[in-house]
Parts: C-alpha cells; sequence; structure tokens
C-alpha cells in the first residue's frame, strides 16, 4: 500500500517533470532566439520526453487510486551566457532529478512498496542515459569549440532528433 508520505513525494515527482518540460521549453526558446534552430528541435525534444515522464507517473498514480496532483509550474530560467552553457545548465538540472529518484526509491523502500520499487527502476535506468546524453555533447561542443563548420554540422544533426517513447 501506498502511504500519504510516498504519495506526496510521488506526486512532488511528476511536477518536477512538468517543470523541467518548462525548463527546456525555455532552453529551445533561448536557442531559437540565437538563430541555433537545430539545437533548439533537440530542446523541442526534450520537452516531449519530459511531458512522457510525468504522464509515467500520473498514470501510475491513478493505477494505484491516487488523485494526482498538478501544481503551478516553476519560472525556469530564460537567458543563457551560450548554447554550451545551455547543455551545463540542463546537465545540473538532469543530476538534480537522479537525486530526486534516488531519494524516492529510498522512500519506497522504507516503506517495502515493492511495485513502486518496481515503477522507479525505469527512472533510474533513463536518468543514467540523461546524464550520458547532455555530457556527451558538452564534451563535444568544447571540442568544436570555435569550430563553425564543425558546429553547423553538429547542429544539423542535432536538428533530426524526433523523441520516441520507450516503456
Ligand atoms: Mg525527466
Amino acid at each position: 500500500m501506498i502511504t500519504a508520505n510516498l504519495a506526496d513525494a510521488l506526486n512532488k515527482q511528476m511536477n518536477n517533470e512538468f517543470d523541467a518540460a518548462q525548463a527546456y521549453l525555455a532552453m529551445a526558446a533561448y536557442c531559437e532566439n540565437e538563430n541555433y534552430g537545430g539545437f533548439a528541435n533537440f530542446y523541442l525534444q526534450q520537452v516531449e520526453e519530459e511531458r512522457f515522464h510525468a504522464m509515467k507517473i500520473y498514470n501510475y498514480l491513478n493505477d494505484r487510486g491516487i488523485h494526482a496532483k498538478i501544481t503551478a509550474i516553476s519560472e525556469p530560467k530564460i537567458e543563457f551566457d551560450s548554447i554550451l552553457h545551455t547543455f551545463e545548465y540542463a546537465l545540473e538540472q538532469e543530476k538534480s532529478v537522479t537525486k530526486n529518484f534516488y531519494d524516492l526509491t529510498d522512500l519506497a523502500w522504507q516503506e517495502k512498496e515493492h511495485a513502486t520499487i518496481s515503477f522507479l527502476q525505469w527512472f533510474l535506468d533513463e536518468q543514467v542515459e540523461e546524464e550520458a546524453t547532455f555530457d556527451t555533447h558538452i564534451e563535444y561542443l568544447k571540442r568544436i569549440n570555435e569550430d563553425k563548420n564543425a558546429l553547423f554540422v553538429y547542429e544539423k544533426e542535432l536538428g533530426q532528433r524526433v523523441f520516441t517513447p520507450e516503456n
């Protein structure tokens, strides 16, 4: 059985995922305004991914007979120093999301809520992917540095990204 405490924590994480979607939308808008449509597309796909995460928790709450309580979205950061800065900021955001899921999983273990422990496993795996993705982009962008031709090619590649949900 899911206690009120665990239900609140799951609700909070669902809303965190909606916050993350809004934060990525702000990054897309920054990139768009800097005329980097490929990077903007990358972040727009990330918005879809975060909404998918949020809805995964929303559906789980419903399945467990818990009222999914939607809260206000936090105001995102809208100004950045550079494209690289958006990726560095995103990585930090993902690291804090990883910590949230570790804490949530700890709580589920404390309450011996095995179905929730199993449910959260998907997110733990997903966070490894998310951190690796941003880490790689940061590494590439640093390598490209001021090489405009390389940046052009890299941006074009990210412009092709299409989010496909995995269950
Ligand atoms: Mg997420």
